[in-house]
């Protein structure tokens, strides 16, 4: 037991010790609770596919002598089957980033090159839903961070807004510098987002609506996996959103200064 561990070892030693010792205790405790949370979660949310698949070869097995019900099941499998390796590949995803808290060995990425990639990733989603996607960014804006995880959470965000906005309807993501951080900002004209759920949202596996999350293939940690590559880039993410207007996350992270940024901030020109 670790509390027993930690009052051996605290006699010897002072006050500041101790508080040491007991803060490590808490955390450690902490870390744990929101592993057996992540635990119990991830086999509920596993449970729910891998049900559904199993059910679907047993009706494939029943309807053998009618070929247009087998189609149709095993269609139905091969989806299931897509969702459960995403959901297996977001969770691998974030357990890693909520093991590491910063990261190793940040680059300079330039944001525009992010917001285009996350477009990208997209498209095809935005079209088949007829929902128009448009990218500004202030040109030469950097951050120092990872360009693989940058661009899944904008993307994500992307998704997000894409499957809760109607067709027709329009979708925008733009980034700028206010102040010392650069500002992403992805804006739909979709359903929004009750006051009371808009933290919660952050949440893994929390979903407002879990049937239309389910209907649009979502995994419940899209939003979670935003939040944590934001806090390892020293950053955060908020969200401003309207029932029946639409929603606005903002990412707001801290800008790359380099040489060149120093000697423009020296120019006296704006
Ligand atoms: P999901 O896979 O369910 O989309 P997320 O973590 O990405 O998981 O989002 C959590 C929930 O937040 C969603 O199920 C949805 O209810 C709500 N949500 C996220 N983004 C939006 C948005 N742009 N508009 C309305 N609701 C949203």
């Amino acid at each position: 037991d670790a509390s027993v561990v930690m009052r051996v070892r605290v006699a010897p030693l002072g006050a500041a010790h101790v508080l040491l010792l007991a803060e490590d205790h808490t955390h450690a405790r902490r870390v744990e609770e929101v592993r057996r949370d992540f635990v119990a979660n991830v086999s509920h949310e596993l449970k729910t596919p891998v049900g559904g698949i199993s059910l679907l070869a047993e009706a494939v097995l029943d309807a053998k002598d009618d070929p247009e019900a087998v189609t149709r099941f095993a269609r139905r499998i091969s989806i299931e089957a897509t969702r459960l390796g995403r959901l297996v590949q977001e969770i691998v995803d974030l357990s890693r980033l909520q093991v590491a808290d910063t990261l190793h060995e940040p680059d300079l990425v330039e944001v525009d090159a992010v917001l285009h990639e996350a477009h990208d990733r997209v498209r095809v989603a935005a079209d088949a839903r007829q929902i128009d996607v448009q990218v500004a960014a202030q040109r030469g804006l950097r951050v120092f961070g990872d360009l693989e995880l940058l661009v899944t959470a904008v993307a994500n965000l992307l998704a997000n807004a894409v499957n809760y906005s109607e067709a027709g309807t329009r979708v925008g993501v733009g980034a700028r510098q206010v102040g010392d951080a650069v500002e992403i900002a992805v804006t739909d004209q979709g359903q929004g987002i009750p006051v009371g759920e808009q933290e919660r949202i952050f949440e893994r596996f929390y979903r407002v609506d879990a049937a239309r999350s389910r209907a649009t293939g979502g995994t419940g940690l899209g939003l979670a996996i935003v939040k944590h590559i934001c806090a390892n880039h020293g950053g955060e993410v908020t969200v401003w959103s309207e029932e029946g207007r639409g929603s606005t996350f903002t990412m707001r992270l801290p800008v790359a200064v380099d040489q060149t940024a120093d000697d423009l901030a020296a120019d006296p020109e704006p």
